[in-house]
């Protein structure tokens, strides 16, 4: 999505171990319209997939996830980050890698939330590793709800996630796919 590199060339800020910041218009200050053309452009990519719900994880997928949900007309769930040892039963949850903090947490969902009839789209803002990504799909297969695909804002093709979520067959579908990136030479996208 041009409008969406356009911003990374412009706005973004390389760090330092492969992370990038994009804090001014999506996951700190947030560009509202910038997510409706986001949202836009997920609903042309899952049309007529039937999609029953969106799933995120907290707490920078939730903006995105919720102004791409006005354009398929349903609910968002968002996983939360679980921080008390004991987890109820009446909960799905899986863990999760922080690839920018390093620590493993768990994340659960209501199972009022989600049904065995739900075709579940997964909205997150970046894929790296494909953690965050595994435990929402654990999730969706615990409640024997069906994955649609995830809709990722940015992916960074040189980390293994999105080869990785590909090959366990979920269709995977990035707006932007960075190739490479250097504090010296700026973003390159695939
Ligand atoms: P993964 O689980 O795929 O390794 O990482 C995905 C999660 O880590 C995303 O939910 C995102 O919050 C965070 N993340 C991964 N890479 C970056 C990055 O380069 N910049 C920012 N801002 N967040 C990242």
């Amino acid at each position: 999505m041009q409008l969406l590199e356009e911003r990374i060339r412009r706005d973004g800020k390389i760090r330092e171990g492969g992370v990038l910041k994009v804090d001014s218009f999506l996951n700190h200050q947030m560009d509202v319209a910038l997510f409706g053309e986001i949202g836009r452009e997920f609903a042309r990519l899952f049309e007529g997939q039937n999609v029953t719900k969106i799933l995120t994880i907290e707490a920078s997928g939730i903006g995105i996830a919720c102004i791409a949900a006005q354009y398929f007309n349903v609910p968002v769930i968002f996983a939360k980050k679980n921080k008390t040892k004991n987890i109820a039963g009446d909960v799905y949850t899986s863990k999760v890698e922080s690839f920018t903090h390093g620590k493993v947490y768990d994340i659960i969902v209501s199972k009022e939330f989600l049904h065995s009839e739900d075709r579940v789209l997964l909205i997150d803002d970046f894929l790296a590793n494909g953690s965050a990504l595994q435990g929402l799909i654990k999730l969706v297969e615990a409640a024997g709800a069906t994955v649609v695909g995830a809709g990722i804002c940015v992916e960074k093709a040189f980390q293994p996630g999105g080869d990785l979520i590909r090959e366990m067959g979920v269709r995977v579908e990035s707006l932007a796919r960075i190739k490479s990136m250097s504090v010296e030479g700026g973003v390159e996208f695939c």
